[in-house]
């Protein structure tokens, strides 16, 4: 390396931060600000620079979506969602359909008799109630059970 390349990595250290509240934050530190994978500092950082910058916003915007996605392909990270949904009562809110088992557990009265069993309650009939794919299973299971 020479002198000169030296020199500009140096002041290319030297003033990171500078550059980074200059430019837009690279795509994969947009994923993990959006998914909570930066630490507090990183993170105030972008939040700042997303604040002043309209496309990094969109793209922020557009990431939180897809995230929503991404978790529903990933087995574990949906089953921990649905928990948290199920403990909050947001099950309806996350626009996924209603799981098997809990269809099931709901048509053989297996729903716990408590407060969160009564918000699970309450989401599930939501979601039948808006949802024709769940209702049609819900009726399926329904049929199966009499024959
Ligand atoms: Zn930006
Ligand atoms: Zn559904």
């Amino acid at each position: 390396m020479s002198n000169n390349e030296n020199e500009i990595e140096k002041l290319l250290d030297e003033n990171l931060e500078l550059i980074q509240e200059f430019f837009c934050p690279s795509d994969m530190t947009l994923i993990y600000f959006v998914t909570e994978n930066l630490d507090e500092s990183e993170h105030n950082k972008i939040e700042k620079h997303i604040n002043e910058c309209d496309d990094c916003k969109r793209i922020v915007d557009d990431l939180k979506k897809a995230s929503k996605w991404f978790d529903s392909k990933r087995e574990q990270m949906l089953h921990n969602l649905e928990q948290k949904a199920i403990s909050e009562g947001l099950l309806s809110w996350y626009g996924f359909h209603l799981p098997d088992y809990l269809i099931l557990a709901y048509l053989h009265g297996k729903i716990p008799d408590n407060k969160m069993g009564d918000n699970i309650r309450k989401d599930i009939e939501t979601h039948l109630e808006q949802c024709n794919t769940c209702m049609k299973k819900f009726q399926g299971y329904k049929t199966d059970d009499r024959t």
